[in-house]
Parts: C-alpha cells; sequence; structure tokens
C-alpha cells in the first residue's frame, strides 16, 4: 500500500514523568527513552512528531463507565481493580492515562488521512469498560478502532502481538460485525484467556504459543494464518498492539523473538490497509522495548537501521535502568545496536497443530 503523507509519530512528554513507583515492571523509562533515542537518530523530523491531546470526559465515556472515568480521575478506590499492586494510584494517573487515550484518537485520525501513525505508549489492551486491568486504566487500541469506524472506516482488523491475550479489544468488539481481532500470545500466562478454539463471538482468532517462541515460527503463523486472514478480510484499516514483551529477554514473560523479526512482520501487515495505526503495549527490558520501539519507527519511517549506534544514542541505552533484569543477563549489544541478531529455529509440531486448528475455524 503506497502513501503520499510521511508518517506520523505521536507522543508526549507525559510519559517522561514517573508513573506507577519503582516497585511496578512499569516504573521503568520506556516511551521517552524511544523518544529520546528517535531524536538522537535524526528520526523526528518537523512535520513527523505529533503531540497527543488529552481525550475529553465525553470521549473516554464513548467505551468506559462514567463513574468508573471518575474513579480514575479521583484516584479512589478499590472498587474498579484500582489502587493495588497491579494497577497502582500515582500522581498524574488520570493525565497520562487519558492523554494514551487522546493519542490513538489522534493516531486513528491521521491514519485515515493516509498515513501510517506509531504511537508507542498505546497498546492498553487489558482495560475494561468498567475497571482497570493489568496495568491498563483505559483501553486506547478500543478507541483507535472506534474512531477508524466512526471515520468511515467500513472494517477494521486488529492483529496483537503482545506477549499477553489482547481480550480487553476481543470482548470490546466482540459482537461487531465490522472488526476482526487476531492474538498472538504465549499459553499459559495470564490472563488465560485467547485459547485455540476461542473465537470469542465468531470474529476472534486466538493463537497461544508454547514459551520460547522463535523468528521462524512467527513467519510461518503470519504466513500459514495471519496474512491470509488479512487479505481475505481486504480491512480499510489496521490496528497493531506491537508489545515488547514478546521479545527474547523480557522479564515477565518467555517468548524468544527478536526485534528484527517484528519489524518485518509489522511491516507486512501495515501493507495490508490504506490505514495503519502501530501501538505500543507491555515490555518490562527497557533495552529491549527501547531498540524495539525505535527500529520500528525507524523501519515504518523508511530510515536504515545502523549497524552501531553513534555514542549519544548509545549513551541514552547506558543510563537506563531496571531491577527486573539481573546485572549478568543484559547483553552487551543491547547498548551499542538496534537491531538483534535473528533468532530462527524449528518450526516446532505444536506450532503446526496450531495453524490446523485456524484453518478449520477459518
Ligand atoms: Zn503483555
Amino acid at each position: 500500500m503506497r502513501r503520499a503523507l510521511a508518517p506520523a509519530f505521536v507522543s508526549h512528554d507525559v510519559y517522561r514523568r514517573a508513573g506507577y513507583g519503582a516497585n511496578h515492571p512499569l516504573g521503568i523509562a520506556r516511551v521517552g527513552a524511544v523518544m529520546d533515542l528517535c531524536a538522537a537518530l535524526g528520526w523526528l523530523q518537523p512535520g513527523e512528531y505529533v503531540e497527543s491531546p488529552a481525550a475529553s470526559f465525553a470521549e473516554l465515556t464513548r467505551f468506559h463507565a462514567a463513574d468508573y472515568v471518575n474513579a480514575v480521575r479521583l484516584g479512589t478506590g478499590g472498587r474498579y481493580n484500582l489502587g493495588n499492586m497491579e494497577n497502582p494510584v500515582f500522581p498524574g494517573l488520570f493525565e497520562r492515562a487519558a492523554t494514551c487515550v487522546g493519542g490513538s484518537i489522534r493516531a486513528a485520525e491521521l491514519a485515515r488521512e493516509g498515513r501510517v501513525v506509531f504511537h508507542p505508549a498505546g497498546g492498553t489492551h487489558h482495560g475494561r469498560p468498567d475497571r482497570a486491568s493489568g496495568f491498563c486504566y483505559f483501553n486506547d487500541p478500543v478507541f483507535a478502532i472506534l474512531t477508524l469506524l466512526e471515520r468511515g472506516a467500513a472494517s477494521v482488523l486488529y492483529v496483537d502481538l503482545d506477549a499477553h491475550h489482547g481480550d480487553g479489544v476481543q470482548d470490546a468488539f466482540a459482537s461487531d460485525r465490522r472488526v476482526r481481532t487476531v492474538s498472538i500470545h504465549e499459553q499459559g500466562r495470564w490472563p488465560h484467556t485467547g485459547g485455540a478454539g476461542d473465537v470469542g463471538e465468531g470474529r476472534a482468532c486466538n493463537l497461544p504459543v508454547p514459551s520460547g517462541l522463535n523468528d521462524s515460527e512467527l513467519e510461518a503463523l503470519l504466513e500459514e494464518v495471519v496474512l491470509p486472514l488479512a487479505q481475505r478480510m481486504a480491512p480499510q484499516a489496521i490496528v497493531l498492539t506491537c508489545g515488547a514483551d514478546a521479545l527474547a529477554g523480557d522479564p515477565l514473560s518467555r517468548m524468544a523473538l527478536s526485534n528484527v523479526a517484528l519489524w518485518s512482520a509489522v511491516e507486512q501487515l501495515v501493507a495490508l490497509a490504506p490505514a495503519a495505526v502501530v501501538l505500543g503495549g507491555g515490555g518490562y527490558n527497557p533495552w529491549t522495548v527501547a531498540r524495539y520501539w525505535t527500529g520500528l519507527w525507524g523501519r515504518l519511517s523508511g530510515r536504515a537501521i545502523p549497524t552501531k549506534l553513534p555514542a549519544p544514542a548509545a549513551a541514552i541505552l547506558a543510563a537506563l535502568d531496571c531491577d527486573l533484569v539481573d546485572e549478568e543477563d543484559r547483553r552487551p549489544e543491547w547498548l551499542t545496536t538496534l537491531a538483534d541478531a535473528p533468532n530462527r529455529g524449528p518450526v516446532r509440531p505444536q506450532i503446526g497443530h496450531l495453524m490446523e486448528t485456524c484453518h478449520e475455524l477459518a
């Protein structure tokens, strides 16, 4: 799909502020580091960077219950799965969460104008209409899809490449004939939904994969299941959640993909629709998150990925820290490069079974 307009990078400085708290897996530098790395590489030129607006109360209540939106705003209480270890209440929470939704709405509007749009702070795919879930307060991918539909897209394909099942998005559109959802995630992980036979109300496709998923296996699933499904559907828009927890080295999951495999997967999917919104998602290793999403923007915006990072960019990676990744597990190349070495391997029988199940369902 050739696009006349330059790609857009939607973000906001609100993500540079400390949030969640030091003991939370998301209390690490993520989006700010991606913005800094892209700037250091000269990859955010005038016209490319778009500041995210904050979603209004009226916008938020198009999917979320008004009393829940108020609870997030006021930082009150347990009734909504708020204010606990999983979904802590912290200063600036509402501004951050509303900006994330506003960013996905803006991203969808720009995508309908014909731009590929990257919104790395997006991808809060577990958020529910009336409660927080899995570190997600609001569900910004839902708003990207709602905006695309409202702006005239007749069909939207949602593909979730995060290590966890995209449960909130699947359920939000379960009965909407215009939307199909696909989720590739590690089996046996929270939220323990999205089994191979789970088709929701007939519009969902779930690919729960064994731990250690390698590049060859991702490629096989794309070629055999996801790309054919997308080609048959011929969606007018596509929304992707690209959680960095699917990469090797993530402390909360055990998939083993390289970022180059994911960059290629995203590029192939984006090419299938005239409008494309690319979101972030989970990811709890600050080095692999920053390298994946920076390189993803590089690829989406047509830049060559450098073999070795220039010193100012390497310094940004060197300044990151994370309690969940032990010193001995930190690979030296995480500080000097963007691209991982590919992790090719055998396509295990379990992947074959998964492809057969999906052929039957399709
Ligand atoms: Zn995840």
